[in-house]
């Protein structure tokens, strides 16, 4: 387009030039001709005046002639009337000469000429009247008055000559003028239409190559990913692609002429304030934008999108902002997964905390344990205690740090299960005696209900009888002094499911999705302890799904008692 454009510039240049020059020409070529014109009516002019002045010369000759060969008086009217005129014609030629740029001077010959001659012709007639009539003869066949007729005829007829000559020249002079110009007509004609041919060749061929390139970004825009919006300088709509209809809920034939505010409405998620319109801002700033951090946009059915966007300046060629564009899209699952990674990062500065509360809270028994067994006057009994204290204690943490461990391979995916046949009941056995010293602790009473039949399954039973055993320690950490705590397991076609029920403090029904992740501890309150890590279900979710297995809590709600059901495939 703009080589185009150039072309063009070079064109109109070329041609004004050629144009200017032609009309130079023809200008000099129409004064050519009309001075020409001038030249020639003067010459023609001059060339009569002596015609004229020869007839005049002649006829009063002929007068005279007649006069003296008839002694008629009449015959010296014609004589006379010459002689009158002769002033006025040799004045006329004169003053004709002049005006032509002619030697005045060159005349004299000729007024001298005619001055003997009328002097002749003056004599004879005054010889006549006299009565001396062969006298004036005599003097007419002197020869003397032929001789100067023959003089002035020669003159008048060399000057003749001389102006027909430049009659011709300047006759020629005007054709070249007339094949001058019009052969500058015929350039200046074959200019236009050239230019007109090229004008209107580049033309069609920008106006198609732009409609090609609108076509392209028209289709470019479609396929874009992220909605864009273009407003005017003033901020009104210009084009939206499908993706910014959706968002918008704005179709791009109710959208085009409105003012973006209308159809872009964007306030901050958290205040709910208008965001500054991003065309002001673009315009004040001058460059690409980013717009502002937590933008929700509403709908035009009120439906609300997170969104991220950024707006730039339309230049035109000279870098005028001939208006703004858009470009933002959906950022809900971005900014969810933003949420989700701060919220984990939150849950584990929280574990971190839990974490060295739960290694330390062991110490201070078996500080207190050693001294009593180190005193001088410790009994046997003392010192017994002591070591007991110190074991349960020491296999506290000893469970604490394997737990910690187990999460660590888990996180990295480096927990391996060997899976062997064993049956359930082998499982739920060790599992009972893992949560043995949870249930003695609260006084809980424990029911197992296992199918008759035997029921094997294959998985790892060190790790399954560690699900359980969680299980069973949670309902009995989370069930006030002297529950009831089951242990059900029935066959479900391929599948068996052993459920794990309690009558304690139940879950909130907010909490029950929670509890499975990782570092997740439901609040503490008066009659729910915190005292693990927040990892042991997560642990457990692990350890079933790396068996193919599912796991899930219900609760009917706070105080209404759990319910853990983990299912697991038949050997
Ligand atoms: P913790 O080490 O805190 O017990 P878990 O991952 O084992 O961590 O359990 C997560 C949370 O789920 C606990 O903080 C607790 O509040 C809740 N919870 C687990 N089991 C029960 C249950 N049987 N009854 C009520 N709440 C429970």
């Amino acid at each position: 387009m703009k080589r185009s454009r150039s072309i063009v510039g070079v064109a109109v240049v070329v041609s004004s030039i050629v144009l200017v020059g032609a009309g130079v020409m023809a200008h000099r070529a129409i004064e050519q001709l009309s001075a020409a014109g001038d030249a020639v009516v003067r010459a023609k002019e001059i060339e009569l005046d002596y015609v004229r002045l020869l007839s005049t010369i002649r006829d009063a000759e002929t007068g005279q002639r007649g006069y003296l060969l008839t002694n008629d008086a009449d015959y010296l009217a014609p004589y006379e009337a010459a002689l009158r005129d002769l002033e006025e014609r040799i004045n006329t030629v004169t003053v004709h000469v002049r005006d032509d740029g002619g030697k005045v001077e060159d005349l004299i010959p000729l007024q001298n000429f005619l001055k003997r001659k009328l002097e002749e012709l003056a004599r004879t007639v005054q010889l006549n009247r006299a009565g001396q009539h062969d006298a004036a003869i005599a003097v007419v066949q002197s020869d003397e008055g032929r001789e100067l007729m023959d003089d002035i005829r020669a003159f008048v007829g060399t000057r003749v000559r001389e102006q027909q000559a430049s009659v011709t020249n300047l006759q020629a002079l005007q054709s070249n003028a007339l094949s001058d110009s019009v052969r500058t007509s015929i350039v200046v004609s074959a200019l236009a239409i050239l230019l007109t041919m090229l004008l209107v060749y580049i033309v069609r061929r920008d106006s198609g190559k732009l409609r090609e390139s609108e076509n392209r970004l028209a289709i470019t825009l479609r396929s874009i990913g992220d909605a864009v919006i273009a407003t005017d300088e003033r901020g009104v709509v210009t084009m939206t692609n499908p993706v910014a209809e959706k968002l918008t809920g704005w179709p791009r034939a109710d959208a085009v002429g409105k003012p973006l505010d209308e159809v872009f409405r964007i306030v901050n998620e958290q205040t709910r304030v208008p965001v500054e319109s991003p065309v002001a801002k673009v315009l004040r700033e001058g460059g690409i934008v980013g717009l502002a951090n937590h933008t929700v946009l509403i709908r035009r059915d009120a439906q609300e999108t997170a969104i991220e966007d950024s707006g730039a300046p339309i230049l035109d060629d000279s870098g005028h902002t001939t208006g703004v564009v858009l470009v933002f899209r959906d950022a809900t699952t971005e900014r969810a997964s933003k949420k989700a990674l701060h919220e984990a990062d939150r849950r584990k500065d929280e574990f971190l905390a839990t974490l060295a509360h739960e290694l330390r809270n062991p110490l201070a028994p078996i500080r207190q344990a050693a001294s009593t067994a180190a005193h001088r006057s410790a009994t046997p009994e003392q010192v017994q205690w002591s070591l007991g204290v110190i074991q349960r204690q020491v296999a506290h943490m000893a469970r604490l740090l394997d737990d910690l461990l187990d999460v660590s391979r888990i996180t990295r995916g480096r927990l391996e299960v060997r899976p062997a046949r064993v049956a359930l009941k082998t499982i739920v056995d060790a599992a009972v005696e893992i949560a043995q010293p949870a249930l003695n602790a609260g006084k809980h009473q424990l029911s197992v209900e296992l199918p008759a039949e035997p029921v094997d399954l294959n998985v790892d039973a060190l790790r399954i009888a560690q699900v359980f055993g969680n299980l069973l320690t949670n309902a009995a950490k989370y069930t006030q002094t002297g529950g009831q705590i089951r242990l059900v397991a029935e066959r479900a076609e391929k599948d068996v499911l052993i459920r794990v029920i309690d009558n304690g403090i139940g879950l909130a029904a907010d909490d029950l999705p929670r509890i499975f992740e990782m570092f997740t501890q439901v609040s503490a309150s008066a009659d729910r302890p915190n005292t693990g890590l927040g990892i042991g279900l997560a642990l457990s979710r692990a350890l079933v799904e790396l068996h193919g297995g599912a796991i899930e809590a219900k609760s009917a709600g706070p105080g209404q008692g759990s319910e853990f059901i983990v299912r697991l495939a038949l050997a």
